[in-house]
């Protein structure tokens, strides 16, 4: 039931159409733009087996071993052993990666949520997405997240411009569906499959839309075609740039040439509820585990910038403490919204266990919105030497390294070397061309910030705050008892 990395590996050797800097890629497993991330991915396969991890890497489910990421959560500890796996797995690889499978899985349990709309359009529908869920808890797959369009002129309904600027049906024959149209996806190249559902867009508010659509894209299917963006990995030394090097999960624009989605596959079609329903909840459960990620990505910052301070003797500076507390109130923040968002986790529709959904997203908000200050601020504590330092290379030549063995050699604890290492790990996780982009990952991969902003909308519970001010400003109950009324 649990694959191994070699397994892994094998099944995307499977001819799948792959592209990258406009060099057809033969196979994604040992090519030097996609080999660290796969590789990344095999490990984590192969953790659900080493003695040393397999125990929090996965779970007993009827008798079967399944990956904890994929398990269904029906408890509050089913959720802590989720995230205490992906800790464990960010502290294995020593960084972070966030759309490796257990992270994107969740939005297919959101469908399943919805199983009682599914059944009224076609119960063939509800059945393949519990049967889709089942599959991935069954096989392990590597299994990603495929929603959003190019869009093309957001001033115009789809149906008025290039009709595949938004995913759609064009044909239905006996074998299933033949879709139209293209996504951006991180990590598709180097996965299985993908949980494709439309885009934020005005697809249309008619009952019926070739654009409602949701089914499970094979990632060599025929007609899909991947065109991968630059890759980090090897624009310059590892030594100098660790990240980059080795934890780039590149994203693809995934072109979709009438592929063929058999029945089984097609998870909805045509009715726009069913679309708006998994708009509105898709994120109910993979929400945590990308939220999670910033709490990585948090504690290396902080890391980062106390070493740097440390290794300077600027450590003992109230001012500095001050900055490292600023850090440590954002992380603990993320930290407390999604520990009480377990405690006081709610019972979903299908009888799953969702963290408490108020808390999940403006957790999401917290985390997503005070990155970019608390990123510039790590950046700030770890001053300038980041953007001015020479590469290893230079170290390491007699003629320029006696130099700088001088100069970052700081006391008889911190020698050059480590000096020169903890620049260039804060240089790339704060300041390289690889930061941005993972700055651009977390702003974007689960839906842009006014998205965000909404999922708090619908889930904040608007009442108690109104009952308050209601009560404190003796209004009338002419109103109020009208919608308690509703409410209840
Ligand atoms: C690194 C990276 C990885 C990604 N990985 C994936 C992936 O794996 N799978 C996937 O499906 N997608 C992925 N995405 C795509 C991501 O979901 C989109 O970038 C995001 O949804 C925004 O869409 P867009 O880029 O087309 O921006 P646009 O839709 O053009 O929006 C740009 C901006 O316009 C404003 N705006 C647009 N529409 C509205 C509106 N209705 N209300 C208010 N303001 C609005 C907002 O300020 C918004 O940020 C990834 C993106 C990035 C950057």
């Amino acid at each position: 039931m649990i694959r191994t990395g070699d397994q892994y590996r094998e099944s995307i050797r499977d001819g799948r159409d792959v592209w990258i800097n406009g060099e057809k890629v033969n196979d994604v497993t040992t090519h030097p733009s996609f080999k660290p991330a796969v590789d990344i991915r095999a490990r984590i396969y192969d953790m659900q087996h080493d003695a040393a991890t397999r125990d929090v890497m996965t779970a007993e489910v009827d008798g079967d071993i399944v990956a904890q990421g994929s398990k269904l959560p029906y408890t509050q500890d089913d959720w802590h052993a989720k995230r205490k796996a992906i800790d464990t797995v960010m502290y294995d690889i020593g960084g972070i990666v966030t759309r490796v499978g257990d992270e994107t899985v969740g939005e297919m349990w959101s469908l399943w949520d919805g199983k009682d709309i599914l059944n009224e359009i076609d119960h063939r529908f509800s059945e393949n997405i519990e049967r889709h869920i089942h599959q991935v808890i069954k096989d392990d797959p590597f299994h990603v997240s495929a929603n959003t369009d190019p869009k093309g002129d957001r001033s115009l309904r789809p149906q008025d411009q290039d009709p595949d600027m938004l995913t759609h049906v064009v044909k239905e024959t006996d074998a299933g569906i033949i879709i139209r149209g293209a996504k951006y996806e991180t990590a598709a190249a180097y996965s299985n499959q993908a949980f494709l559902k439309p885009t934020i867009a005005n697809w249309g508010d008619a009952k019926l839309s070739d654009y409602a659509l949701g089914c499970i894209v094979h990632m060599n299917a025929p007609g899909v075609k991947h065109i991968c963006r630059t890759g980090f990995t090897g624009r310059a030394p590892e030594r100098d740039y660790p990240l980059s090097n080795k934890f780039d999960e590149v994203d693809t624009v995934m072109v979709l040439d009438d592929v063929l989605i058999p029945w089984e596959d097609v998870l909805f079609y045509q009715h726009t509820r069913a679309a708006t329903f998994i708009r509105a909840t898709l994120h109910r459960y993979s929400a945590f585990p990308f939220v999670q990620r910033t709490l990585s990505f948090a504690d290396m910052m902080i890391g980062a910038a106390l070493w740097n301070v440390k290794q300077t003797g600027l450590d003992k500076q109230q001012a500095v403490m001050e900055k490292l507390a600023e850090l440590a109130v954002w992380r603990e923040g993320i930290n407390a919204h999604l520990t009480a968002a377990v405690a006081t986790a709610e019972e979903s529709p299908n009888g799953l266990l969702m963290p408490n959904q108020s808390l999940l997203f403006t957790g999401r908000v917290h985390a997503m919105t005070n990155l970019p200050k608390m990123m510039h601020l790590a950046r700030e504590l770890c001053g300038g030497q980041i953007c001015v330092t020479p590469d290893a290379a230079a170290f390491e030549h007699p003629e320029t390294g006696k130099w700088l063995e001088k100069f970052y050699s700081i006391n008889d604890s911190w020698i050059a070397e480590d000096r020169r290492k903890l620049l260039a790990l804060a240089r790339d996780l704060v300041n390289s061309d690889y930061a941005g982009h993972r700055l651009t990952f977390q702003l974007f991969a689960q839906s842009p910030p006014f998205a965000h902003l909404a999922a708090v909308y619908r889930n904040f519970d608007w009442n108690g705050p109104l009952e308050f001010a209601h009560k404190a400003a003796g209004l009338s109950d002419r109103v109020w008892g009208e919608k308690k009324q509703a409410a209840e």
